[in-house]
């Protein structure tokens, strides 16, 4: 039996704005996205039928409602294949936090299969099947660091943000994206980011000018029932962070850092000052997406 083994990193949302709705319901984002080094590890084995969700799954589903089983369902149907798959999932991005962690999982399942399958979809077809199970799924394909706009698959490569050390701090509740979607009033929309600008700073490693650029639309929906973003916020400062942000419709909050041992240094005082009440975690950011690894 073949077996393929992924990484599937979770992502940040540099800046997040809502341009629009579309008459079907979805909204229209700009957002500079950006892969980092916090994944999840899927391993493909063929089987001769059925799409069969194992591993250390914390609480996602292991029936058809997964992502990764629904992304192995499209390349089915897109191929008119009736080949079968056990993915194992072993979860390493907290649930439900605005890191993308079932969409790269999605994306890792996407890459996988047009190999396992011998399906060999172009990378924008797989783009397209993406985009019907999650705004981020397109990006988390490729990764690295790029502006989406559209319903998230209309992607723009930038040169990648590599090697920039955030601290994340993941309160211990999780959001529901499409309740906070549901949330947000098209006309009180504040702070909107601009993502050149943030882009920008950050390349030129300018981190006190990024908070010029940077915002969430989404971040004032999340805080109004989520106080605690608010405090994350002043606690990821007081760490040293040059700035902060939320991370898609959270409720996880980033800090970024000017080197390792900063951030080091942060995420052991954060850890000591949240105890047991929120997950912290230290990742570099990463130049790329869903990544094929070598066979265990
Ligand atoms: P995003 O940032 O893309 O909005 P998120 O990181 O906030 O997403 P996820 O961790 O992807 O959220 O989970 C959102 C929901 O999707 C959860 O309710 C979870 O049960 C469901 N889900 C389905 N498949 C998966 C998967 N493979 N991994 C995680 N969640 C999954």
């Amino acid at each position: 039996m073949r077996k393929i083994r992924l990484r599937a990193p979770g992502k940040i949302n540099w800046t997040l704005d809502v341009t629009g709705r579309r008459p079907d319901g979805y909204h229209e984002v700009e957002m500079l996205l950006q892969s980092i080094g916090l994944w999840d590890e899927i391993i493909l084995t063929e089987r001769r039928e059925g799409i069969r969700i194992v591993g250390d799954l914390r609480g996602v589903p292991r029936n058809g409602d997964n992502l990764a089983a629904k992304a192995a369902e499209q390349i089915r149907e897109s191929c008119g294949l009736d080949a079968g798959v056990e993915i194992a999932i072993h979860k390493r991005i907290p649930i439900a936090a605005g890191l993308a962690g079932g969409s790269s999982d999605a994306a890792a399942v996407l890459v996988g299969l047009n190999v396992l399958w011998d399906a060999d979809l172009p990378e924008e077809r797989l783009r397209q099947l993406g985009s019907r199970l999650g705004a981020d799924v397109p990006f988390c394909i490729s990764g690295g660091t790029a502006v989406a706009r559209g319903i998230g698959d209309r992607l723009t490569p930038l040169s990648p943000l590599e090697g920039i050390w955030l601290v994340l701090v993941k309160p211990p509740f999780g959001v529901s994206t499409a309740s906070v979607y549901e949330a947000l009033s098209m006309e009180s929309r504040a702070g909107h980011p601009d993502w050149k600008k943030a882009y920008d700073s950050l390349q030129a490693a300018d981190f006190a000018g990024f908070p010029r650029g940077t915002a969430n639309v989404l971040e004032s929906v999340t805080r109004a029932q989520h106080p605690e973003i608010r405090e994350i916020r002043q606690a990821l400062r007081k760490a040293g962070a040059v700035a902060s942000s939320m991370s898609g419709s959270g409720p996880t909050v980033f800090g970024v850092f000017p080197d390792y041992g900063q951030a080091r240094r942060a995420s052991e005082k954060l850890r000591e000052h949240f105890a047991k009440t929120s997950q912290v975690y230290l990742v570099e950011t990463l130049g790329e997406g869903v990544e094929i690894l070598p066979s265990v």
